[in-house]
């Protein structure tokens, strides 16, 4: 069976989880949180992050920086993961559901302004499949009614927008290591701070509501109870096996992208049958993060997803629309949001993972195309 992910290790890993043990400091903000805190800030230049137990945690986080309080609304892409909207549902805000494009499941930029009310406090886009949303016209909007942006990068680690690297370019953004994700700790994320305003309430936040980082930095000369927080941050054992990742980023991406592109030029000649695939924006580029086909329907996509199972090939479908949801449906405004819901019943995601071997990777397209030959 090949499977649809498989979670990829640098073989350090177990190495610097010991060295972790070994030091005698394993709680949170340690020697392995402090290199890969390193790493994001020196070698991929953000602003200043920290790390979290996951990317939900980061957009929690992100949703108390943000002060956000009931009633406030919140915008943010239906076709998405729960823990975006969950996250800011949870500090008592009103979602307001985007719908995607035709182009690709990103929301619909053109469409934001007219969701926008004096009750909005923040946009949330949602970078899917690593490929970036149309941040300048995000942003724009944003300062034109004075709004926050919260990036939803969790599938977009090295990936850029007009060259930014995503996560750098609205006010926070949360990134997730997840097993599923380019770069894993099993569960982990990253807060991303890119509004020095933001950057000591962030810590104090991710300290339990303390100014424990302060104290330790020589700051304060005890430390106490300054605000709301709780426990986002991980132990160092966590940050260790992130660290032996950090350090095959390259490697990583460069696998990974390969794959993708391998899949994008082998299935192109879907298109010709009304096959939707992942389609770049200019401003945009490919992090290798998952591929994806859309099929012309429902039961077109799971008849082809039942075709590579019997061919040993595990592909799944994605999100189901967080507007329908059985949470949400009955507070969400009514809208009919079609793009969310065409890519919910028909995306169909395709193994991509570090190990995925050349061979099994052409088996899996042509399979795709053995389907697609059948059905005309
Ligand atoms: C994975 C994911 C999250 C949540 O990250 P976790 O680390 O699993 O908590 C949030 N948003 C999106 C779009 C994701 O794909």
């Amino acid at each position: 069976m090949i499977p649809f992910n498989k979670p990829y290790l640098s073989g350090r890993e177990t190495r610097y989880i010991e060295e972790a043990v070994r030091m005698g400091k394993i709680s949170g903000d340690g020697a392995f949180t402090k290199r890969c805190h390193a790493f994001f800030e020196q070698q991929l230049g953000f602003h200043k992050t920290l790390l979290t137990t996951s990317g939900t945690a980061a957009l929690e986080m992100a949703a108390l920086l943000l002060n956000i309080q009931p009633g406030d609304e919140v915008i943010i892409p239906s076709f998405t993961f729960v823990s975006t909207a969950n996250a800011f549902v949870l500090r008592g805000a009103k979602v307001v559901f985007a719908d995607s494009t035709l182009e690709n499941p990103n929301l619909d930029v053109d469409q934001l302004e007219a969701l926008i009310t004096p009750r909005t406090r923040a946009i949330v886009p949602v970078h899917y499949a690593g490929i970036a949303c149309d941040m300048d016209a995000i942003m724009r909007l944003a300062r034109k009614h004075h709004l926050l942006v919260v990036e939803d990068a969790a599938h977009a680690i090295d990936s850029y927008y007009k060259g930014q690297p995503l996560g750098q370019i609205g006010h926070l953004a949360a990134f997730s290591f997840h097993e599923t994700k380019n770069i894993i700790s099993g569960e982990g994320g990253l807060l991303a701070i890119n509004q020095a305003e933001f950057a000591r309430r962030a810590e104090i936040i991710w300290e339990k509501g303390t100014n424990r980082s302060a104290f330790f930095r020589g700051e304060v000369d005890k430390y106490t109870w300054v605000d709301i927080g709780s426990s986002f941050l991980p132990s160092d054992i966590i940050a260790a096996f992130l660290y032996a990742q950090l350090e095959n980023l390259q490697d990583i991406q460069q696998r990974r992208k390969h794959l993708w592109t391998e899949y994008a030029t082998q299935l192109a000649p879907l298109r010709a049958q009304s096959i939707g695939l992942p389609t770049l924006p200019d401003y945009a580029t490919n992090n290798g993060h998952l591929f994806y086909l859309v099929c012309r329907n429902l039961q077109e996509r799971t008849a082809l997803i039942a075709h590579l199972r019997a061919c040993n090939v595990l592909a799944v479908f994605h999100y189901q629309p967080l507007h329908l949801s059985p949470y949400y449906q009955a507070q969400h405004d009514g809208r009919t949001l079609p793009w969310a819901e065409h890519y919910a019943d028909c995306l169909v995601r395709l193994p991509l993972f570090y190990e995925l071997e050349a061979s099994q990777q052409a088996m899996i397209i042509e399979e795709v195309n053995t389907f697609y030959s059948s059905i005309v």
